[in-house]
């Protein structure tokens, strides 16, 4: 694979950034959780875009210390007020009702209905996300505004929803490289109508997994399409045996929001991942934040926690939490940027490219520096103004190619970015000066 194919060509990258855009528009309607219907709608369609394998694992499967639980479906929700008018109605924001409410129909008085509603006091005008997964529990959102206006009375409150022995269902796109080693990108799938998080995450892992399927890549790529938590839980459960073949991963959450690129490491702190992830954003010379490992988060929480220590970093724009759009209605359409989406788009391939070119070499002669003059490596490479540079590549290179220091471990004591690193470590094979180990 290659990044210049795609940095050069401009006009793909726009193109991505809509093609993104055009999915999480398709995808945005559905009410997902973190299993039911929504679940495989969303990964039928994503199906239409990479040929993904869906995988359904039962209700009350034993996963490490949790349990798969119950399916969650729903149909239909609403509040009538007295005078028989709707005054919340799932079908015009799933976000209205609790994702996995149990199902209701009963008369309230307002007092009572008051207790199993929420609102953003702070942002009247939006409707909140809420979840209770693991509480046998029923809520209903709406605006600050909404409720103000509700007026003493009896309401009827009605959720079409059922809780029953069913399955947890997730995606799986396994793309084979020329080894056996991978790289592992994970998304989560449990939220309904929200977009930066987190179909921007999804629209991002299928344009990675549309380019890398075009190109012929070293590693092979494991994409991973799961609800959040469980889903991850689940995925390790059942996958434990491959887990040491991942030798890099990457979490992708709200990657569409206009703020700067966040770059989490993996607990480890200094693994190659966290290496590329923190020199390509410094090369890009774009204003950036990389943010040290805490056991917070999205599913970088799975796969670094203790038993397993994975290679796995989180790459997102603004952390969750870190804007007031976050779990609201508010991250809707409008709130995400096709620019943005390409923008991550392209960090993240460029991410990946050094992971794919990323080598160790020995200089086979290290006593001193080899006489580069008589090998005509002074006009070698490179164009007029930087020649400089590349002359000081190719010393780097020879210098720290002790079999210790990595390509990247050289771009990163440097300052030179790794592909002019790249460059001149091709050259000096080329003259027999370095060899692979
Ligand atoms: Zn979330």
């Amino acid at each position: 694979m290659d990044i210049h194919n795609l940095i050069d060509g401009n006009m793909r990258v726009k193109d991505a950034g809509q093609e993104m855009f055009r999915l999480i528009e398709r995808l945005y309607p559905i009410c997902r959780s973190i299993t039911g219907n929504g679940v495989r709608e969303t990964l039928r369609i994503l199906k239409e875009y990479i040929p993904l394998q869906v995988i359904e694992v039962p209700t009350g499967t034993q996963v490490f210390d949790w349990t798969v639980p119950k399916e969650w479906n729903i149909k239909d929700a609403y509040v009538k007020n007295s005078k028989g008018k709707i005054i919340i109605d799932f079908k015009k924001s799933n976000l209205s009702v609790v994702s996995y409410s149990s199902p209701v129909n009963k008369s309230l008085s307002l007092e009572e209905l008051k207790e199993h509603l929420y609102t953003l006091p702070d942002h009247p005008e939006w409707i909140p996300y809420r979840t209770s997964y693991y509480q046998k529990e029923w809520g209903l959102c709406l605006t600050q505004n909404q409720l103000a206006e509700l007026e003493n009375g009896v309401y009827k409150v009605y959720i079409d929803a059922s809780l029953e022995n069913g399955y947890l269902t997730y995606g799986e796109y396994y793309l084979s490289g020329k080894i056996e080693e991978e790289v592992l990108i994970s998304c989560h799938i449990c939220h309904p109508s929200l977009c930066n998080d987190n179909l921007s995450g999804i629209a991002l892992a299928i344009q990675l997994a549309k380019e890398l399927t075009s190109e012929s890549t070293r590693y092979s790529y494991r994409f991973v399409f799961i609800p959040g938590t469980i889903g991850a839980i689940t995925w390790l459960a059942m996958n434990e045996q491959k887990t040491p073949l991942i030798k890099h991963g990457l979490v992708l959450t709200g990657v569409g929001d206009s703020g700067n690129i966040s770059y989490k490491k993996s607990r480890r702190g200094n693994a190659e991942i966290d290496q590329a992830a923190g020199h390509v954003l410094k090369q890009l010379n774009k204003p950036h934040k990389i943010i040290d490992f805490f056991p917070y988060g999205y599913d970088e929480r799975q796969y670094c926690s203790p038993g397993f220590n994975l290679p796995v970093g989180c790459f997102m724009r603004t952390p969750h939490g870190h804007y007031p759009e976050y779990h609201t209605s508010a991250d809707n359409l409008s709130f995400i940027k096709i620019e943005s989406m390409a923008d991550s788009f392209v960090s993240v391939f460029n991410i990946l490219d050094v992971l794919e070119k990323n080598r160790k070499y020995i200089n086979t002669k290290p006593k001193c520096e080899p006489q580069l003059g008589k090998r005509r490596l002074y006009e070698g490479i490179g164009g007029q103004s930087t020649q400089a540079v590349d002359q000081l590549a190719l010393l780097w290179v020879l210098n720290m190619s002790d079999g210790e220091n990595s390509l990247l471990d050289i771009a990163i004591r440097s300052g030179c970015p790794f592909s002019k690193l790249r460059s001149a470590a091709d050259l000096l094979i080329e003259k027999k000066l370095l060899t692979e180990i």
